[in-house]
């Protein structure tokens, strides 16, 4: 049985039965949508559920729509209020993850962008941890390389995309890795299956900068925020070459689902020594805190969902 009971479809929130498309989607035969992956945490202190970073989600989804030829009749700020209202009528006490995806939902043959009709829908679900790992992760250089912007933009949340990131996860996944890292198609360090990276050398954190083919995550921007902002470390963004992973001092992955995660071997080479490192165990913290409604300071990164 479903542990959520509603969608917001077609304008109004319906049960999630009724939340249904067509075999001849055009989205679900050409892969043309794109999508968000947003949390909500549960602070039981408060008694309040807080969405990370809402907007800045709606921001991004709209950049995604754009690219795609997909009009929303809707502004960031009603796709805020309209997630809010959805997660009201759930009555979730617990972290919740959300997923709204604006679609190609055209009936027929033909693949293009313009001319068609568009749909959108959200969801949300109770979630947990993305990644069960709690002493670090074991991962891979991926044999496959990131989408390329002059391919499928990387930058976008498009749902096609996601075929190059289930093959790095599964090539991983099936050679005994927990995760992959995919190179661009000039052989830099790029990301995760479905999470950026930051290497730490010397104290300073190197993540790869938005033109290397990276979705421009939301989590990157609060690590680099944090990094800096709070424990004054450096955040450099350019380029990485894959051997920069083995002489790492630590790595660590970050993303809505993954939130920060360590890397403790790559390529079956220990990073560091193989055990989880202090700047990692600081912004781990750090991250909780932000994401939980705990730090007064960035108490705006939160929406909560409840009246108080
Ligand atoms: N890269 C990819 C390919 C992803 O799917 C995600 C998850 N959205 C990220 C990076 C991290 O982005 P964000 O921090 O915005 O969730």
């Amino acid at each position: 049985m479903s542990t959520n009971r509603f969608a917001f479809f077609k304008g109004e929130i319906v049960p999630i039965a009724d939340a249904k498309v067509s075999v001849m989607n055009h989205a679900l035969n050409y892969g043309t949508g794109c999508f968000e992956g947003i949390r909500a945490y549960w602070n039981e202190a408060d008694e309040q559920l807080y969405v990370f970073h809402l907007q800045a989600h709606y921001e991004r989804l709209l950049r995604s729509c754009k690219v795609l030829q997909i009009r929303l009749p809707y502004s960031a700020e009603q796709l805020v209020e309209t997630t809010l209202e959805l997660l009201r009528r759930e009555e979730f006490r617990s972290d919740v993850y959300i997923r709204p995806l604006a679609y190609k939902s055209f009936e027929g043959i033909g693949v293009r962008l313009h001319d068609i009709s568009d749909d959108f829908t959200i969801w949300a679900i109770p979630f947990g941890k993305y990644i069960e790992k709690e002493a670090g992760l074991k991962v891979g250089i991926s044999s496959w390389r990131r989408i390329d912007d002059n391919a499928i933009p990387a930058r976008l949340k498009a749902t096609g995309s996601y075929v190059n990131s289930a093959l790095v996860k599964s090539e991983a996944m099936q050679n005994g890795f927990d995760e992959g890292i995919v190179l661009t198609q000039d052989g830099h360090v790029c990301e995760g299956s479905a999470e950026n990276i930051y290497v730490v050398r010397n104290g300073v954190l190197y993540t790869p900068g938005i033109t290397d083919n990276i979705l421009e995550g939301i989590t990157r921007h609060v690590i680099k925020q944090l990094a800096t902002e709070e424990l004054g470390l450096q955040v450099v963004e350019r380029s990485i070459d894959r051997t920069e992973l083995y002489a790492a001092d630590e790595i660590f992955f970050c993303g809505t689902g993954v939130e920060v995660t360590p890397v403790v071997e790559v390529d079956h080479r220990a990073v560091g020594n193989g055990q989880i490192g202090p700047i990692f165990s600081q912004i781990c913290s750090l991250y909780y805190a932000v994401t939980h409604g705990q730090d007064p300071k960035r108490r705006e990164w939160c929406s909560p969902v409840y009246n108080s």
